[in-house]
């Protein structure tokens, strides 16, 4: 059955990919190890679902053996959730293939039976536009598609694990931080700070105004000021806050990135020509060791 095979451990995810399945006129066929899923999805969309039975739980562990499924079912496009685990399984797919693979796309479209799928590079700072054709993987991140309605066929399918590797314990991580992506404001911090007690100075200003303390990557990953969950952009958290305020943090694509969708953005950064200012609405050029204790002070008022 030729069509677009979809896997992802996110169910929502799934339901997107069906979308974009759906929304280009190919039939969506889902993969899942999961009968709950199967059941949650049953009304998304696909035109089947097929639940894979056999040795392991971890679907990596049938990298070959859907490799194999996707050749004999003649599909066009094996799209997969971006999810640490989806992206895992996609690159051993693809290389069980030996087809084209593209991650994290930012956008798909078909044109004359050729994929046309954008992504971003060196971090954001440039977008790559690649066709592919024939059998190929992507990686599909959420939100990219909407989810549409119809009811799926299910079957099962008994297929060979690799059962090298094998699940010995699980445990949840343990978060230190706050979950920025539902905070409603964040204040976030920037190099600029001298030292890591400075951090009181925006921790004051988030009290007042009940906003949520986050920083950059270089202030997390360099200087361990403040837990790995609290840094934000293209490979920290992705924010939606009403209000982001920002205090010498230079504004580069990267961290841009996680702000783009803060609805008033709000800069303080010494330096006029400081990137941060292109992507706010509100800036003050000025010093954050002064300038900020008086914003804190006047909002107390
Ligand atoms: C692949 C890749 C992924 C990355 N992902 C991320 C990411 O997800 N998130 C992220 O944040 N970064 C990320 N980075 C790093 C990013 O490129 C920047 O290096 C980083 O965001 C800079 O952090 P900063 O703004 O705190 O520091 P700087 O760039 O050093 O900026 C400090 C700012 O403070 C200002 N300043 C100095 N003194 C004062 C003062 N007293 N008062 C006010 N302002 C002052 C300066 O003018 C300057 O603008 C990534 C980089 C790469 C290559």
């Amino acid at each position: 059955m030729a069509g677009i095979f979809i896997y992802s451990d996110k169910a929502d995810i799934t339901s997107e990919i069906i979308g974009f399945a759906r929304l280009n006129g190919k039939l969506p066929v889902v993969l899942t190890l999961s009968e709950k899923d199967a059941q949650a999805l049953r009304n998304a969309g696909a035109d089947k679902i097929i639940v894979i039975k056999g040795q392991s739980e971890m679907i990596e562990n049938y990298a070959r053996a859907i490799a194999a499924v996707l050749k004999n079912e003649g599909a066009e496009l094996f799209a997969v959730g971006a999810t640490p685990r989806g992206r895992d399984l996609a690159a051993r797919v693809a290389g069980y293939l030996d087809c084209a693979m593209v991650s994290d796309i930012s956008s798909a479209s078909y044109k004359d039976e050729q994929l046309i799928c954008t992504r971003m590079l060196y971090g954001g700072a440039v977008q790559q536009t690649e066709k592919l054709s024939g059998l190929s993987v992507i990686t599909v991140p959420a939100g990219k598609y909407e989810p549409v309605q119809g009811e799926a066929s299910l079957q099962t399918l008994e297929l060979q694990a690799d059962t090298r590797v094998s699940v010995v314990e699980t445990a949840p991580i343990v978060k230190e931080g706050v979950d920025l992506s539902k905070a409603e404001k964040v204040v976030c911090v920037g190099m600029a700070l001298d030292k890591a007690e400075d951090l009181q100075i925006a921790r004051d200003l988030a009290n007042v105004i009940g906003a949520e303390v986050g920083c950059t990557r270089s202030i997390a990953e360099e200087r361990h000021w403040l837990p790995a969950e609290s840094y934000i952009g293209i490979s920290g958290a992705v924010v939606k806050p009403k209000l982001y305020i920002s205090m010498g943090v230079s504004g580069q694509i990267q961290h841009v990135y996680g702000i783009r969708d803060a609805g008033l953005i709000v800069a303080i950064d010494t330096n006029e020509k400081a990137p941060i200012f292109k992507a706010a609405d509100y800036g003050i050029v000025g010093d954050l060791y002064q300038v900020v204790p008086m914003l804190t002070e006047a909002l107390k008022k």
